[in-house]
């Protein structure tokens, strides 16, 4: 995928553009929100927004850590130069710790089975013992930590790894008063305390994500991991950050029809009045929901307009009602609100979904333009 580095375009194609000035006011602002370490989670290319874009600017703002779920990912970050630490936490018993080695990346280790297998490797890695505290998900079960933190001594006693961290993951943090997270807190501060006593030293115990970090500073703890808020979304509905996406089409026809036309496929939508339809060569191929056909709106010349009848795969039609829009203008399908147009969030309700989905969706046909 090709990335261009332009001031802001009157669109010619479909164009995601992304601002690296608001990730850095954003990453700013939780570094200045917490004690601990910050972060930057930059897993699915940075939630949409280019892996080595915003981990670059996340680490020259504030950030020290990098985190990723995969190998893969891992590798991509260093790829780009970047020396910060970085942690993999969602890898395979069978992960390729060789490569993960070559690459300096720290690993979460969930079981037993994970850490035999990096210990058979043969290379001394830096791991994060990951406990489960309440998704059923990623992590060991309770049930099974005491026998991980014992094999994790008996394996840093042999010098063969060293267990640098401690790590859970809240279940609803998004609902600030929900008592599963006290309860996650209080199983990952339990689950590092029997740690120490068995011997470890883990320099740094982490759980909060985006919405924790802004919401309660209890799960701080010495390191928070940030995602989604750094690209200006904050699942808790606490704080306003600056969303860094403004994703833009152009209209590449315009045409007047009479009352009684039906448009797209099925004729969801028949017009009840003469009306001018424009349409953006942009659809859910591209990432724009389906799901969200007869409720959302874009931005064409300066008013929000309804998308009218059923999204298809590379074409969405707006109707403009008796305005003259030419050919050529540009749609603002989201962005982040300067001109009226709708949040990435808004689309996320109109298709039933949240915006991480939104944002992390956006194809691979819509031309990137970094700013
Ligand atoms: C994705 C992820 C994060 C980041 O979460 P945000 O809500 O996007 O900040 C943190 N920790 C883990 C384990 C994750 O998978």
């Amino acid at each position: 995928m090709t990335r261009l580095r332009r001031p802001r375009s009157t669109a010619t194609e479909p164009t995601l553009e992304i601002d690296l000035s608001a990730i850095a006011a954003n990453t700013r602002r939780f570094a200045a929100a917490t004690q601990g370490e910050v972060m930057a989670v930059v897993k699915a290319d940075g939630f949409g927004h280019g892996l080595g874009d915003v981990a670059r600017v996340a680490l020259t703002n504030g950030a020290s850590w990098l985190g990723v779920t995969s190998i893969a990912e891992g590798v991509a970050v260093r790829a780009t130069g970047l020396t910060a630490p970085v942690l993999s936490w969602l890898n395979p018993v069978e992960v390729d710790v060789e490569t993960a080695c070559r690459n300096r990346l720290d690993l979460a280790v969930p079981s037993v089975g994970h850490l035999d297998a990096i210990v058979a490797a043969g290379c001394p890695m830096r791991i994060h013992l990951q406990l489960d505290t309440g998704l059923a998900r990623d992590g060991a079960a309770p049930e099974e930590w005491l026998e991980l933190v014992a094999a994790a001594r008996r394996a840093e006693a042999a010098g063969q790894i060293t267990v640098v961290g401690v790590m859970g993951h809240l279940p609803a943090a998004d609902r600030p008063g929900h008592p599963a997270n006290a309860e996650g807190r209080l199983a990952l501060q339990c689950g590092a305390e029997l740690a120490v006593r068995a011997g470890l030293r883990p320099v740094v115990r982490h759980l909060a994500a985006t919405a924790a970090t802004l919401t309660d500073p209890s799960t701080h703890l010495d390191l928070v991991r940030i995602g989604v808020g750094l690209i200006g979304i904050d699942p808790s509905g606490s704080t306003r950050l600056r969303s860094a996406l403004r994703l833009v089409a152009p209209v590449v026809q315009v045409r007047r029809v009479p009352a009684g036309t039906g448009v797209g496929y099925g004729h969801t939508y028949v017009t009840d009045r003469p009306t001018t339809l424009a349409l953006l060569p942009i659809g859910y191929a591209d990432g724009l929901p389906r799901a969200a056909s007869g409720r959302a709106e874009v931005l064409v010349a300066g008013r929000r307009r309804p998308v009218t009848g059923l999204i298809s795969m590379d074409q969405t039609v707006v109707d403009l009602g008796d305005d003259p829009v030419e050919q050529g203008s540009e749609a603002v399908v989201f962005g982040p609100g300067d001109e009226g147009e709708p949040a990435a969030g808004e689309w996320a309700e109109w298709a039933g979904t949240i915006p991480h989905e939104i944002v992390t969706g956006i194809g691979p046909r819509v031309q990137r333009c970094v700013r």
